[in-house]
């Protein structure tokens, strides 16, 4: 190193000839950043935005960190433009090449999701507005006008420079109008930027009055933000307890202190309720990053973010590489929930690369959960994160009561899903004018169909799956590939006609079933696959609140969240559901989605009570669920994990070979089993058929690769 350096202070070495050159990171799955030449007169530091040739078209990088390679001089081609946009952060550069480290995943891939936005590197457009020229000035002095002129004239005159449509509705009149006037030379176009459309959140506006613990909670998580180091608190309360008006004041300790905020929700989760509420504290809207905003809300919400315009982000995982650049707070509210683990493309869970976010930028992160992960506890008994409990319920409201149905004592009538318990306790509720919600994770009519002749069941051509009916648009439908058909007339195995019965209920079905025992009562079915976004799920959530629903059928879409005050009766049609198949943690997801399930009932004044449907009544997270003990059961989770060295006490990856053709999925299977490493630590099972043996037409096998912790 000093070698070089005294050689370079005496000798002019080649590399001082050549011309500068940087490194490009691209947002493609590539290997690394490619090398460019820095063209004469341009500055370039790390994290600009630069245009470069890639083959025969330009694309959209990032000056990346690092000496650049050792391509040839010739071969090297120059940057192309250096873009008008807020450079990247070195934090969100390093948080990029941590995840990649991480995830096993080419960076380019993972600047990919930071880049989300492209064409938000462009500078704002401008928007065209209506403003009084000089001649509309001497006009409205001495012409004569008529009196809708004259109006729209003065209105131009003392608004600042508006679109057509807002001027024509201040100054009373039609379109038509400001155009007449533009004609005459009255009225002149100018450009202008894009205003911001809605207030700022501003974190002088008044909260609620929090109670003792609530307000000891927050002042835990207000130290936290004033600190400004990096710290993770998990915030544990009970449903109800004021989790969200708490962390509010996190929020608000952040915006006071000039920094952003960011709150990570399940997309499901990231609904109007959450907003208005938001709105109430803060007197104005956050930004929203989610899967349903339009290609110009991306654009202005990534750049405004970028330019430290945007106080506060909610949104869904991929908010969490958002370019902020004076970020002070992340929270992350249902750090429990599946949703927040990407499955596809790059592999992450955007709780813990929320965490590393936090650790890199070196700013607190509060998690949030009734029903906390394993994990999560897990690092909070080892002493990693802080926890702030929340135990009780916010004012009168009480945890509800839950009580099992033992479905192997009630006789069910036939094609009926409902136990009789259940079916009383929702005439009571609706007697009483309350509102009931029916949870039953299966969307469709019925997960089976079969031929009462022959036995011959409904399977999907491209997946080890049976085809689930959906009656209301007359199809069957496979839920893993989306092949879907009409169901036939005739048997495709034995021929015979009108042969097929429906087995077993999906949502669709248990409407049915409750339109006939209650024809009085008004009723909306929801599922993933009715409901497209958040916002369809707002409309559906106004008609609770309004009580123009007295009962709510839904799968897990209905099951977070939402505060309902009337709704005081949870009817778990099938509480077993998921506790078949082998996903390791499907006893804990259970009881996740179970306990959130509850917590929809009695949140305000009327108790609400929970009925579980289950033919496992012994099963302990029934039993949780009934004791209200969720500690226990986390517990007694937790200790069975720990003697299997399964996750979080080791490390398990599951490593799945696909291929179009049985046998030699099969072959190449036993010779990676043969290939497999013997080290200490290390543990490979398999290859077995992967769960869902074949999905989407390819033969699937699955190796689980357990590790103990630490091995690298
Ligand atoms: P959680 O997030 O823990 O489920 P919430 O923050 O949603 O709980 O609070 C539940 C309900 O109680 C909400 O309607 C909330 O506005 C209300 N609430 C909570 N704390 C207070 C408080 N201190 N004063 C008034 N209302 C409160
Ligand atoms: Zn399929």
């Amino acid at each position: 190193m000093s070698e070089r350096h005294a050689s370079s202070a005496e000798i002019a070495s080649p590399a001082q000839y050549a011309a500068p050159r940087v490194s490009v990171l691209l947002p493609l799955p590539l290997g690394g950043a490619y090398d460019y030449r820095v063209p004469d007169g341009m500055q370039l530091r790390p994290g600009d935005f630069v245009a470069v040739p890639l083959g025969a078209r330009e694309a959209i990088g990032v000056v990346w960190d690092g000496a650049p390679g050792e391509v040839a001089e010739a071969k090297l081609k120059p940057v192309a433009e250096k873009l008008d946009a807020p450079p990247m952060t070195a934090e969100l550069r390093r948080l990029i090449d941590w995840v990649a480290g991480y995830t096993l995943t080419p960076t380019g891939a993972v600047l990919k999701m930071a880049m989300s936005a492209p064409d938000a590197l462009a500078p704002p457009r401008l928007a065209t507005a209506w403003a009084l020229s000089a001649a509309g000035r001497a006009a409205l002095d001495g012409a004569d006008l008529t009196a809708t002129r004259r109006r729209m004239l003065e209105a131009a005159r003392d608004a600042p420079p508006l679109a057509a449509k807002e001027l024509a509705r201040l100054g009373g009149a039609g379109v038509g109008v400001v155009q007449g006037l533009e004609r005459l030379g009255y009225l002149e176009k100018v450009s202008v930027a894009p205003r911001a459309s809605t207030e700022l959140p501003d974190w002088r506006h008044p909260g609620v009055l929090l109670s003792p613990e609530q307000s000891d909670a927050a002042n835990a998580l207000v130290a936290a933000v004033e600190r400004a180091e990096f710290s993770v608190t998990l915030l544990d309360g009970v449903t109800g307890s004021g989790k969200t008006e708490v962390y509010f004041q996190a929020i608000a300790a952040a915006l006071a202190a000039g920094r952003q905020a960011l709150v990570l929700l399940p997309e499901i989760a990231l609904g109007v309720q959450w907003l208005d509420r938001f709105v109430r504290r803060f007197g104005g809207r956050p930004a929203e990053w989610h899967s349903d905003l339009s290609q110009a809300e991306r654009r202005h919400t990534w750049r405004a973010v970028a330019e430290g315009k945007i106080p506060v982000v909610v949104g869904a995982r991929s908010a969490l590489f958002l370019p902020f650049p004076k970020l002070g707070l992340i929270v992350i509210d249902e750090e429990h929930d599946l949703s927040f683990k990407q499955e596809d493309g790059v592999i992450y869970h955007a709780r813990d690369m929320g965490v590393v976010r936090a650790s890199l930028s070196k700013l607190p992160v509060v998690l949030v959960s009734a029903t906390p992960s394993l994990e999560t506890m897990l690092n909070v008994e080892q002493g990693r994160y802080r926890r702030i409990h929340l135990p009780a319920r916010h004012g009168a409201a009480q945890v509800p009561e839950v009580q099992v149905i033992d479905m192997r004592r009630q006789k069910l009538e036939r094609q009926r899903f409902l136990a009789a318990p259940l079916v009383s306790a929702l005439e009571a509720t609706l007697a009483a004018g309350e509102q009931a919600m029916l949870f039953l994770n299966r969307r469709g009519y019925a997960p089976l169909t079969l031929c009462r002749h022959c036995g011959h069941r409904m399977q999907c051509p491209n997946c080890t799956a049976w085809l689930v009916e959906h009656r209301f648009i007359g199809k069957l439908q496979c839920h893993h590939c989306g092949h879907a058909e009409p169901l036939p007339e005739a048997c495709p195995a034995c021929g015979e006609t009108a042969s097929f019965a429906a087995c077993g209920p999906g949502i669709e079905r248990l409407a049915e079933e409750v339109v006939a025992r209650f024809p009085g009562a008004r009723l909306a079915t929801v599922a993933s696959d009715t409901l497209t976004g958040p916002r369809a799920v707002a409309e559906l959530v106004r008609g609770v609140e309004e009580h123009t629903i007295d009962i709510v059928i839904g799968t897990q879409v209905m099951a977070k969240g939402h505060h309902f005050p009337l709704l005081t009766l949870v009817g778990v049609v099938d509480a077993d559901l998921g506790l078949t198949g082998g996903d390791l943690r499907a006893a804990e997801r259970t009881f996740q989605l179970l306990h959130q399930v509850a917590g929809r009932a009695g949140r305000a004044e009327r108790p609400g009570v929970v009925y579980l449907q289950t033919y496992m009544p012994e099963h302990p997270v029934m039993k949780a669920l009934v004791a209200n003990d969720r500690d226990r059961f986390l517990a007694a989770e937790a200790e069975e994990r720990r003697q299997h060295h399964w996750p979080p006490f080791g490390r398990l990856a599951a490593l799945i070979l696909s291929g179009p053709d049985d046998e030699s999925v099969d072959f190449a299977a036993r010779a990676f089993a043969r290939s497999a490493p013997h080290l200490r630590g290390i543990e490979v099972l398999g290859p077995a058929p992967a769960p869902l043996a074949v999905l989407r037409g390819r033969h699937r096998r699955r190796f689980l690769v357990k590790a103990e912790r630490g091995v690298n």
